[in-house]
């Protein structure tokens, strides 16, 4: 049965100069001229990583426009639950893309693949959802489906593998860092509490054991990076409808290539 993809659009204006407008410095941590948040000079501090687009990676026509709302306030890490291939190329990573995007459009009968971003296991970087990448270099949204009850306000990362009993490769970890990093800088997010996990929102295993534990990891990593790189770490005023609600995670969970986890829910 196709799930109706129905999106709120954000009023955006009055958050987003909300948000702005609370971007303040972290307690003394930065030096004279160090680049403001969501702004062009932190993002082009920060640096675009190499980014795979749909044209690049083959992908379908999506069904519809995505929706492009104001900027995220969470960045949602994910794992694919596909195997732990050891085809570490970008053919392989664009080939893995044209799966997920047909899982997600004929067997979920959604309308394009639901994740802004997949990372493969060769740390290829790819662009998920339609208008992803612009709406990111433009500092907005472009509403996926990948965290159910969330996907208005959060950026999902899916990443190559199944982490329930082991780590990803080095090249994914070294990509991730450099996604996140970018993404933290474009949308002026504090790492230490805008990176989490699919499970601290919804009920689900996802992103694994493994890949869930390296998380503290990945949020330090990511703010060494920006304090090199002299961009501000924000304080910012997070409606609480947003906030990571940590649901128990389950036991014995099915495993189902593909699937994740509760990705589409009532508040979508
Ligand atoms: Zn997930």
């Amino acid at each position: 049965m196709a799930i109706h993809e129905r999106w709120r659009r954000d009023p955006g204006v009055s958050r987003r100069t909300l948000l702005r407008g609370a971007a303040v410095a972290a307690g003394g941590v930065l030096l004279g001229g160090a680049a403001e948040v969501g702004t062009a000079r932190g993002a082009l501090a920060a640096g675009e990583p190499k980014v795979y687009t749909r044209a690049d990676w083959g992908a379908r026509k999506a069904r519809s426009t995505a929706s492009v709302v104001s900027a995220p306030d969470h960045i949602v890490i994910h794992h694919t639950a596909t195997a732990n291939s050891t085809d570490y190329s970008a053919s392989h990573a664009a080939a893995l893309s044209r799966a997920i995007q047909k899982y997600h459009m004929d067997t979920n009968g959604w309308d394009d693949i639901g994740q802004q971003l997949t990372i493969g296991r060769g740390g290829h970087i790819m662009e998920g959802r339609n208008r992803s990448l612009p709406a990111i270099r433009s500092g907005d949204h472009a509403v996926g489906a990948h965290t159910a009850d969330h996907n208005t306000h959060t950026v999902g990362i899916e990443n190559e593998g199944t982490y329930t009993s082991t780590t990803p490769t080095a090249a994914l970890m070294e990509s991730l860092v450099d996604t996140c990093v970018w993404l933290c800088a474009v949308y002026g997010l504090n790492p230490a509490s805008a990176i989490v996990g699919h499970r601290d929102y919804n009920v689900t295993s996802c992103p694994g054991d493994k890949l869930y534990a390296m998380l503290p990891q990945l949020r330090s990593d990511v703010a060494a990076r920006l304090r090199l790189l002299q961009v501000r770490l924000p304080l910012r005023d997070v409606p609480a409808a947003h906030r990571p609600t940590y649901p128990a995670v389950p036991v014995n969970e099915r495993t189902v290539p593909f699937h994740h986890g509760p990705t589409v829910g009532e508040l979508d």
